[in-house]
């Protein structure tokens, strides 16, 4: 595995290996690397003759500055982590002050995808995401990069971004791993009491109650309110918001009949730490 950090070198080495006809693969990642960034990294591995992945946190999509401060940086791990699984071609670890040589966002227009909820509930996170992305996909030029839908919304907004300016990269949508309790896996969950992490396997299944029981339903609205009831009646949990939503346009959905359309997106505080998961309709 070559670790490279200066721009430079990794635009020379990317060069190279387009000169040479090689597929580039690219998973970005904030590090903490845990089984679900490893599957990113394995279906890129399978899809590409070339894998990078990048680990770096970046500034810009925290709201909250402390969360950035706290969050977890251990690159040795990291790197240990991706031997496990084969290794990578090559770990991208930028500098910060090549990446944000000033403080300047993204220019782009995300419309309605940022004012409905991680866009309505976390101002600016978006905005940050889809700058980091625009910049890491200029330096690495990957003919894939690939995404979890556990962030699901984060997932649509860079297609939409890609589409307008990255023509040439195709998003590949990878599931989202969960744990044994159906927990889906995050760098947060390792912030929760044993206790708290029990609960939390309440949010994946209570989405999952929803999906499988819709016929019982008579309304979307009842399914909001049955659900947001199911999970605030544990003592850690708190929805933030629940949310049935388009896969595609991330419109709310108004009608049963929709409901194949769609999919149900929530976010929940569990304790101190924010929680969230989205899965299908049938
Ligand atoms: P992050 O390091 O949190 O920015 O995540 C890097 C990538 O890993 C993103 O595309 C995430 O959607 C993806 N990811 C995070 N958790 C999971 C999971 N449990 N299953 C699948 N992908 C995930």
């Amino acid at each position: 595995m070559q670790r490279v950090s200066k721009k430079k070198d990794l635009e020379k080495e990317i060069a190279n290996l387009k000169k040479s006809g090689r597929i580039i693969g690219f998973v970005p990642t904030m590090g903490a690397l845990h089984r679900g960034h490893l599957s990113l990294i394995k279906e890129c591995k399978r899809k590409c003759d070339v894998s990078v992945v990048s680990i770096y946190v970046n500034p810009t999509q925290f709201n909250d500055k402390s969360d950035f401060r706290n969050y977890p940086r251990d690159t040795d791990t990291d790197i240990t982590k991706l031997e496990s699984v084969g290794g990578v071609d090559i770990v991208y670890t930028p500098i910060s002050e090549e990446l944000y040589p000033d403080e300047s966002l993204l220019d782009f227009d995300l419309g309605y995808f940022d004012t409905v909820m991680e866009g309505a509930n976390r101002r600016g996170h978006f905005k940050g995401v889809i700058t980091v992305v625009d910049k890491l996909f200029s330096i690495v030029k990957p003919d894939f990069a690939f995404f979890g839908e556990k962030d699901y919304q984060q997932l649509a907004i860079i297609k939409h971004m890609s589409k307008a300016l990255h023509k040439e990269i195709k998003i590949i949508p990878c599931p989202t791993l969960r744990e044994d309790s159906g927990l889906a896996m995050s760098s947060r969950n390792e912030l929760l009491s044993k206790e708290e992490r029990a609960e939390a396997a309440n949010i994946y299944q209570s989405l999952k109650l929803a999906v499988d029981n819709v016929a019982s339903f008579n309304s979307i609205a009842e399914i909001k309110k049955d659900i947001i009831s199911k999970i605030d009646s544990f003592k850690h949990l708190e929805t933030e918001y629940f949310e049935i939503a388009d896969k595609d346009s991330l419109k709310t959905t108004m009608s049963m009949d929709a409901l194949t359309q769609s999919r149900a997106f929530i976010a929940v505080r569990c304790g101190k730490v924010r929680l969230i998961d989205n899965i299908p309709f049938k």
